[in-house]
């Protein structure tokens, strides 16, 4: 019975949802009430305890709002509007996220102290080409395969055009780790802007390339070079060309022996595995293959002098590729960022569209699990032995196996939520205040990221209408 002086009269209970929040109200019919519970901690200004945490979830997730909110209205389950996602995204989930991927940055930096390193470095557009909205460029120290730096960069930054975002970032990306390390060396791929831009601006930083992309480009010359007719054996012989390449960048140590070893492959495919010439300056005299006695089964060679030891001789010989010699005698790999790139996929799907801070956040969340999870140990049998697993490169069209790692333990989002909650306890201002734009935004340059301004609607509208008449 109501206990409200003079009532008395029966109590009932109400159930009302906040967001994701449910409340159970017992009252009687004047709405007198006796007693108030919540399904969520209310938070400082009653905000829910559930709508921070659900909002942060779907962020550390790599998941998206309106995808997650279409799943709970499915399942008819109270969930939060997009307005209070927005702002609880907007106002904690995203400095937060900022603030923790300095705080691992400084950490790396912190470790490496002292120390020069060999940096990684590779970009990743939205999408290809020119229609891409953002870039982001990752660098990696070769030897922890942490990542020290990711920057990401929207196309109004580089005046609307998507190809000079790449070199615009890897700048960024150099910044900020030549503020705290000793960088050594850089490689990349043969990304022409970049080459000169290392030339240029970092002279005195080695500049590598990555060898996979060398090889598949050689790959690809000489399976093109074997579409003509005449040339058909070269297709036969493709493999083993690269693999000398591989061989050759793997065990010369300058450009000279480069040479020596890499135009060795042109008297090796006409069964000529001793050759009374050499190929630099530094060497004189008799060359032979390196591979020691042949299987008496050998695949047919080649015809010395004929179309297709011709058009190897000019692949081998090309007066471009040479010159590139020097960025490939650290025989380096960028082959682990590729596993990145396909990480940042998780946290930013290309068909879902981000404003900049949020698909930043976004990348440091794939940045952030990378390096919690690097250093995981490999899964073992109970024979002790590592288990494997078989995977196909894309890249290589090769299979290998891999080791199996322990799976992930998500700690870092673990303290990433908390933190997300602790930020807005302490926070006195709220959400509700007006939007303002980092200074760094790339809103503030130009609202949308098409080369025009729109027309107002009805114009637009206007101008469909005369286009498709009736
Ligand atoms: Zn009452
Ligand atoms: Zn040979």
């Amino acid at each position: 019975m109501c206990k409200v002086k003079g009532c008395n009269m029966p109590i009932g209970n109400r159930t009302e949802s906040v967001g994701s929040a449910l409340y159970i109200y017992w009252e009687c019919a004047k709405k007198h009430i006796a007693y108030k519970w919540c399904s969520q901690p209310v938070l400082n200004r009653r905000l829910h305890g559930g709508d921070v945490q659900i909002a942060s979830a779907i962020l550390a997730s790599g998941n998206n709002f309106s995808k997650i909110a279409l799943f709970a209205r499915f399942l008819r389950l109270h969930f939060l509007g997009t307005v209070k996602f927005s702002n609880i995204q907007r106002t904690y989930v995203v400095p937060t996220i900022n603030s923790f991927w300095k705080d691992e940055q400084m950490e790396v930096f912190h470790q490496m102290e002292g120390q020069s390193i060999v940096a990684l470095g590779d970009g990743r557009n939205d999408s290809p080409g020119h229609s891409a909205q953002y870039c982001t460029y990752t660098m990696m120290d070769n030897s922890t395969k942490k990542i020290v730096s990711i920057i990401t960069m929207d196309k109004r930054e580089t005046g609307k055009k998507s190809p000079n975002m790449e070199k615009a970032c890897f700048v960024k990306a150099m910044d900020e780790i030549q503020d705290n390390l000793n960088v050594e060396e850089v490689v990349t791929d043969a990304h022409l802007q970049i080459g000169a831009l290392m030339k240029n601006r970092f002279p005195d930083i080695k500049h590598s390339h990555d060898i996979w992309h060398a090889a598949k480009n050689l790959g690809k010359k000489v399976v093109a070079a074997g579409q003509a007719k005449e040339c058909r054996s070269l297709i036969d012989w493709s493999k083993d060309i690269v693999n000398h390449f591989w061989y050759t960048c793997s065990s010369a140590t300058d450009v000279d022996s480069f040479l020596e070893i890499w135009c060795g492959i042109v008297h090796h495919v006409v069964d000529e595995h001793e050759w009374d010439m050499s190929y630099s300056s530094n060497y004189f005299g008799n060359t032979q293959c390196k591979h020691g006695p042949l299987e008496d089964e050998h695949k047919e060679w080649m015809v010395k002098g004929s179309a297709s030891h011709k058009a190897l001789i000019k692949i081998v010989f090309n007066k471009r590729f040479l010159n590139q010699i020097h960025y490939y005698l650290n025989f380096r790999s960028t082959a682990e960022l590729e596993n990145f790139n396909n990480l940042i996929l998780m946290y930013s799907g290309k068909r879902f569209a981000y404003s900049p801070p949020v698909y930043r956040a976004r990348s440091q969340l794939a940045a952030l699990d990378y390096n919690a999870n690097v250093d995981r140990e490999v899964k073992r049998k109970s024979d002790g032995t590592i288990q494997q697993h078989r995977t196909f490169n894309k890249k290589s069209g090769r299979w290998s196996v891999t080791p199996v790692k322990v799976e992930k333990n998500y700690e870092h989002v673990h303290k990433l939520m908390e933190s997300i909650v602790v930020a807005r306890l302490n926070d006195e201002e709220g959400m509700s205040g007006p939007v303002v734009l980092g200074a760094d935004d790339p809103r503030r340059l130009s609202k949308t990221i098409a080369p025009t301004e729109p027309k107002p609607t009805e114009e637009l509208l206007q101008e469909k209408v005369s286009r498709f008449p009736k």
